[in-house]
């Protein structure tokens, strides 16, 4: 039987048990069937694996044993990819490719050429922890609600670096210019980026960079930028 992964929060954990509820529980229950005895590999995003024994399964909740903990991944720096709203749910690819790759939180925003206004938070964060037990993450992602441009300016200051994807820019390119422990990106919706917002992305001190000479499609460049950055910052080496 295979060990599958699932996601708990740390209040959920007393002493050398933990106490799985909610949908994680529906899903380990209805979905996949488990009973008492079998093993799974519990997360709460503090970097360990929990791996477990099915103590018991209540109406609501299921009580396993905590058989071994396992250091898997030491967090060293922290990745923010806030992209561009998209048409279509393009982003849910956007959210599920950038989990796979570490981006540790995915916020959508709404600037002057975005087409499409609407987000559905509950969807975003459903495609992050389908595609974190996928990938064997060890830290689960998380989608924020939707935002405005300006919102997303205001928060430049939170990071060590902002990386601005500009369409328009020819130099700096993005794997050089990573550097930091907290970073975040900026990738535009399909529309692109006015002059007049990457004025203010200049003004509100970010790094703007280019991804080549090749226009990529928005979906393409949030991936890539995630990669590249990411790589620029060593996490994609296996330690
Ligand atoms: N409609 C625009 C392109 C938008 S591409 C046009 O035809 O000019 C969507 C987003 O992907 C851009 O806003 C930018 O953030 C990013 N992007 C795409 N290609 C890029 C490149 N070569 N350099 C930097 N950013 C790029």
């Amino acid at each position: 039987m295979e060990i599958r992964r699932f996601f708990a929060d740390p209040n959920d954990i007393t002493g050398d048990e933990i106490v799985l509820s909610g949908d994680e529980f529906s899903h380990m229950t209805r979905v996949l069937r488990y009973k008492a005895g079998y093993k799974a590999v519990i997360l709460v995003s503090d970097g360990k694996e929990r791996h477990c024994t099915v103590i018991k399964i209540e109406n609501d909740r299921a009580v396993l044993h905590i058989d071994k903990i396992a250091e898997v991944d030491e967090k060293h720096v922290s990745l923010t990819l806030f992209a561009g709203n998209l048409k279509n749910n393009k982003l849910d690819l956007v959210i599920q490719k950038a989990v796979e790759l570490g981006v540790d939180r995915v916020v959508p925003f709404v600037s002057d050429n975005c087409a499409e206004k609407k987000f559905s938070r509950d969807r975003g964060n459903r495609i992050a922890l389908e595609a974190a037990k996928q990938c064997g993450a060890v830290y689960l992602s998380e989608v924020e609600d939707i935002v405005t441009f300006e919102d997303v300016l205001k928060r430049v200051s939170e990071f060590d670096q902002v990386l601005f994807a500009y369409e328009q820019n020819r130099e700096n390119p993005i794997s050089k210019a990573a550097k930091g422990k907290n970073i975040a990106i900026i990738v535009g919706p399909e529309g692109g980026f006015t002059r007049d917002e990457a004025c203010r992305a200049e003004e509100a001190g970010v790094t703007t960079v280019t991804l080549g000479r090749r226009i990529l499609r928005a979906e393409t460049a949030s991936i890539v930028a995630a990669a590249l950055a990411l790589n620029g910052l060593g996490e994609l080496d296996y330690e």
